[in-house]
């Protein structure tokens, strides 16, 4: 059955693909497997000239491609642009770095020598969101391939021209045939996949149950996996803060992406001798930001990818609103057609509400009043998810606390959670496990082999 993309602003088709058939995908896997047999052995300065290379590429493409992807999945243009940029700077960050990141570990012993040598694994499967449909995949892209290894793509199904224009990427750039494909199947696909011989290790990102199905059947074939799964994360605001900055810095940290980011804070604790000033503010900034066509200049707010987001944030604000969470924004009118959603901020939302312990993958804010730090971290730490968290702080005590007890896998100060190549990224708890970026994200498939020589 042919898959279309779908303009979430308008709701018109904006093309149809046909998905790869069984014949299809086992031509892929075994040009995939051939390929790594020659790619292990080239240089890192031949993959890094590639490389340098598909960072070229990108650069060349952000004017075509950055509007298509607002079109193909709602995100406002000056984002989708960054976005873009965002994968040419990861690609020549393992360009330049990756042979430092494997080189290998002098162990002494009673042997003459003797080292861990970083060597690739073979193809790895990558399922892949339409939230950051270019940086989900680059990320994991230019490691891979940096490490030796060799790629194959199954990317969410209502973006799928961005998951051939990366495949170009690649080419264009010069990569033999086979180090990275695209492979057009829905979610029912990847099973066959995943228990391929051929294909080594996996990782997703996306939701918790999708990672649980590849992680189950990962493990049924014990092949190594990485899980990039939700959060909830939280923002804690101390009364030493500048309040200015941290509502500027909150309402970017929840809306980003249309409020689609799984590292978005999410649950905002204020402190009690500014929570007034802070949730006035809050509500004021949040009611100022321009919903509309995502290809505009001025649109901080487009809609969200599909319809069963929109539907599902709905119902999950709904039930906070019933279940006693105090809704501080009018919703404004809305277009008839297209997935939108306006900016909210539910106020002390009970345990039982959604919005208290689930994702709300839009731009929608739970606020809650603190009245000191412990509590706030008690309360951000009562969440299955574990990705990110924030705090506006400048007392150092209060910064240390944060890095200790926040359960999280990444604490950000005055400052809202963002991922960069340099530094490694990832959570704990239902948010995933392993990490991307940085030297982590490179040997995250590596056989770190042992080496002893008498
Ligand atoms: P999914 O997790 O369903 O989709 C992400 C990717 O996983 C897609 O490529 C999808 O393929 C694939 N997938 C889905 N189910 C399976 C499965 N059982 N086995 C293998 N692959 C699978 O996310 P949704 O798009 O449905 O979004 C739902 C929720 O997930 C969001 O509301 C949000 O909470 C969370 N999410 C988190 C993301 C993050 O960045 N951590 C990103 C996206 C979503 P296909 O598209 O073909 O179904």
């Amino acid at each position: 059955m042919s898959v279309s993309s779908i303009n979430p602003a308008t709701e018109e088709i904006i093309e149809t693909f046909e998905p790869h058939s069984q014949v299809d995908v086992d031509a892929a896997l075994a040009k995939a497997d051939e390929r790594y047999a020659h790619w292990r052995l080239t240089s890192f300065d031949e993959r890094a000239k590639l490389m340098e290379k598909a960072a070229e590429v990108i650069e060349s493409r952000v004017d075509d491609w950055a509007p298509a992807m607002s079109r193909e999945m709602g995100k406002p243009l000056a984002q989708a642009e960054g976005e873009l940029k965002k994968c040419a700077w990861v690609c020549r960050h393992y360009a330049e770095h990756a042979e430092a990141y494997l080189e290998d570990e002098k162990i002494k012993t009673d042997a003459s020598q003797s080292f861990v040598r970083h060597l690739p694994i073979g193809p790895v499967l990558a399922v892949m969101p339409w939230n950051f449909p270019y940086w989900q995949v680059f990320r994991f892209a230019a490691p891979a391939l940096m490490a030796g290894n060799v790629g194959l793509l199954k990317h969410a199904s209502n973006v799928w021209r961005c998951a051939l224009n990366i495949e170009d990427v690649f080419r264009e750039a010069g990569f033999p045939d086979g180090c990275f494909q695209t492979l057009l199947i829905g979610s029912d696909g990847v099973e066959n996949v995943l228990r391929d011989r051929r294909v080594r290790a996996a990782t997703l990102t996306g939701s918790g149950p999708a990672g649980a199905s590849v992680a189950s059947i990962s493990g049924d074939e014990i092949k190594p996996t990485v899980l990039e799964l939700g959060g909830t994360d939280a923002f804690i605001v101390m009364p030493s803060a500048n309040i200015e900055s941290a509502v500027e810095t909150a309402i970017d940290a929840r809306v980003q992406n249309n409020g689609q980011s799984c590292i978005a804070a999410k649950r905002f604790f204020a402190h009690e001798d500014i929570y007034d000033e802070f949730r006035d503010r809050f509500v004021e900034g949040m009611k100022a930001l321009k919903i509309g066509d995502p290809l505009a200049d001025d649109t901080k707010i487009g809609p969200l990818a599909m319809k069963s987001l929109r539907d599902d944030l709905a119902e999950q604000v709904d039930k906070s609103v019933a279940a006693g969470a105090k809704p501080l924004l009018e919703t404004p009118s809305l277009p008839d057609k297209g997935w939108w959603y306006a900016p909210q901020i539910l106020e002390e939302a009970p345990e039982s509400a959604p919005a208290a312990h689930e994702e709300m993958f839009g731009p929608v804010a739970s606020l809650w009043k603190v009245s000191s730090l412990s509590q706030a971290i008690d309360r951000a730490n009562d969440s299955p998810f574990g990705l990110g968290s924030s705090i506006c702080t400048t007392e150092k005590t209060e910064i240390e606390t944060a890095i200790r007890d926040l359960d999280a896998g990444s604490t950000f100060v005055n400052a809202k959670v963002a991922s960069d190549p340099r530094l490694p990224f990832g959570g704990v708890k239902s948010s995933g496990y392993g990490r991307e970026l940085a030297s982590d994200g490179i040997r995250a498939f590596i056989n770190r082999k042992t080496v002893s020589i008498a």
